[in-house]
């Protein structure tokens, strides 16, 4: 396989700076890759061909007249098709928005088109972002490039498996309740869910908006540090943007240390319901931590426990209200009514009972019950107080400790159709991820190995606008953990992620 596709995006920069190859070779690469697998993969639910060379061919020209030009510039990029993209379709994997183009770009969008980076094409999820599988996508499944068998994680699986597979360096996801992290966990690859407020969301498809937030998918963490330094920062258009930056995630990321770092192990967030293989690679790097200087405490979090339940209140709560807006009327797909009369209502019935998934109808239904006159205080009011005690249970962690740390997901990937009838065990991947976005805290997952020869993710969390913590220890435990491995996870993985 051509050292093109399996290089980091760091060391493509690197050679492309140095004229050792050019954005063009670099993106034609990846695009013959994409066309190579993705017909097993399909990650991709858009692949944009021609304007990714035009602006690869536009950075090498730039660089031979001797232009300065961003340190990303030319190194591709695929993008989760939550996102909206002038000039490329954005379908939310939804049918609901089938062939809608966006009359406007993501903040992050033009962030990446300053920093000139092709885009590659737009990455498949589950519908809305609502899952953990990629298979309540309305397009189709991803599949994992370990196992084509398996699930690539959701909801940004297409990102996830695009970046394991090698058709992209880098991709960016949005991550709600896990949609970065737990996909980077089954893949392999790293995932980032920035500080809430750090990376602007305006462009993102809103699921539920206490709780998205868009983040760097990568294979290393200096990658991840490299990108989000590209889409971070503050942005008049999002009112829930930070005004400060975030401090400088590169510079970490090139000197990972643990030495001398308190590592809070979250009680609840191992041992009965993990995957035995899952439990023994997070013990290893504990371990390996350890002896890398860091010091190990337990700290206990006993509100996280109820985690899950109140996410499934606030998340489907905020997503119905979010959701109003597909009525058959404003844009997107319309349905008209059998039979008359045509009214808006029935207008507006057949159009989300055709253009809507059965995950999507089901978490409509319970925001709106859950905000209905007569529930709201006792299902909506508990929830958020719920999270209020949840970030307390954080405040109270991070007295102790610098970050914390526990397994990214209790579970390698599963069987594609194992999971899709049964939405509680579904929902269960997420118990270790949805505590970060109910206090709007970082979070990183690395991988850490490999359970009966799938991936096992370990994940940070740091207090909120500490992300240089997240990848100060992310590169520390990745860095040990390729002096064990003698290289990075990812070239071991067997067929089509596999370098060999
Ligand atoms: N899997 C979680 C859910 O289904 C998280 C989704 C997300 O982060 N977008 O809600």
């Amino acid at each position: 396989m051509s050292e093109l596709i399996t290089s980091s995006a760091a060391v493509l920069a690197e050679k492309l700076a140095s004229r050792e190859v050019s954005a063009v070779e670099v993106t034609q690469a990846h695009l013959d890759r994409i066309a190579a697998v993705d017909g097993d993969i399909h990650a991709f639910l858009h692949v944009n061909t021609d304007e990714a060379l035009e602006v690869a061919s536009g950075v090498d020209k730039a660089r031979a007249a001797g232009e300065e030009l961003h340190a990303l510039a030319g190194v591709p990029i695929a993008i989760k098709d939550l996102i909206v993209t002038v000039g490329q379709p954005t379908t939310a994997g939804s049918k609901m928005l089938e062939g809608w183009m966006s009359p406007y770009d993501a903040t992050v969008i033009s962030r990446i088109r300053a920093a000139r980076m092709p885009m590659l094409g737009k990455t498949n999820l589950d519908e809305f972002a609502m899952g953990s599988s990629t298979e309540h996508s309305a397009y189709g499944p991803t599949r994992n490039p370990w196992d084509l068998d398996r699930i690539p994680g959701g909801s940004g699986g297409g990102s996830a498996a695009a970046v394991a597979a090698f058709e992209a360096p880098l991709a960016l996801g949005t991550d709600t309740g896990g949609s970065i992290r737990q996909p980077a966990s089954v893949t392999g690859s790293v995932g980032v869910k920035p500080t809430y407020g750090g990376v602007s969301r305006y462009g993102a498809i809103a699921m539920a908006s206490s709780l998205d937030q868009i983040g760097p998918v990568s294979r290393t963490v200096l990658d991840a540090a490299m990108l989000q330094e590209v889409i971070g920062g503050h942005d008049p258009r999002d009112s829930t943007s930070l005004t400060d930056p975030v401090g400088n995630l590169v510079e970490a990321a090139r000197n990972g240390s643990v030495a001398g770092m308190r590592i809070g192990v979250i009680k609840e967030l191992q041992g009965e319901g993990y995957q035995p293989g899952v439990q023994a690679r997070f013990d290893e790097s504990l371990e390996l931590l350890k002896d890398a200087g860091a010091e190990i405490v337990e700290v206990s979090c006993p509100n996280f426990k109820y985690a899950l339940g109140a996410y499934y209140l606030i998340m489907p709560s905020e997503a119905s209200s979010n959701l109003a807006k597909y009525d058959g009327v404003r844009y997107g797909m319309r349905r008209l009514p059998q039979d008359p009369p045509l009214t808006i209502e029935r207008v507006m019935g057949a159009t989300r009972a055709a253009g809507f998934g059965d995950e999507v109808k089901r978490r409509i239904i319970l925001g709106t019950y859950a905000l209905s006159a007569g529930y709201y205080d006792a299902y909506y009011g508990s929830a958020q107080k719920v999270r209020t005690l949840i970030q307390r249970d954080f405040n109270a962690a991070f007295a102790q400790a610098d970050v914390l740390i526990s397994p990214t997901s209790p579970n390698t990937a599963f069987k594609l159709g194992e999971k899709l009838d049964d939405p509680l065990a579904m929902y269960l991947n997420d118990v270790a991820t949805i505590p970060a976005n109910m206090a709007g805290v970082p979070g990183i997952s690395i991988p850490g190995g490999l359970a009966d020869g799938l991936p096992v993710g370990i994940q940070f969390l740091a207090p909120a606008r500490e992300d240089v913590r997240l990848y100060r220890a992310g590169a520390a435990l990745e860095g040990l953990l390729e002096q064990k491995w003698g290289g990075p996870l990812l070239a071991s993985a067997p067929v089509l992620g596999g370098v060999k």
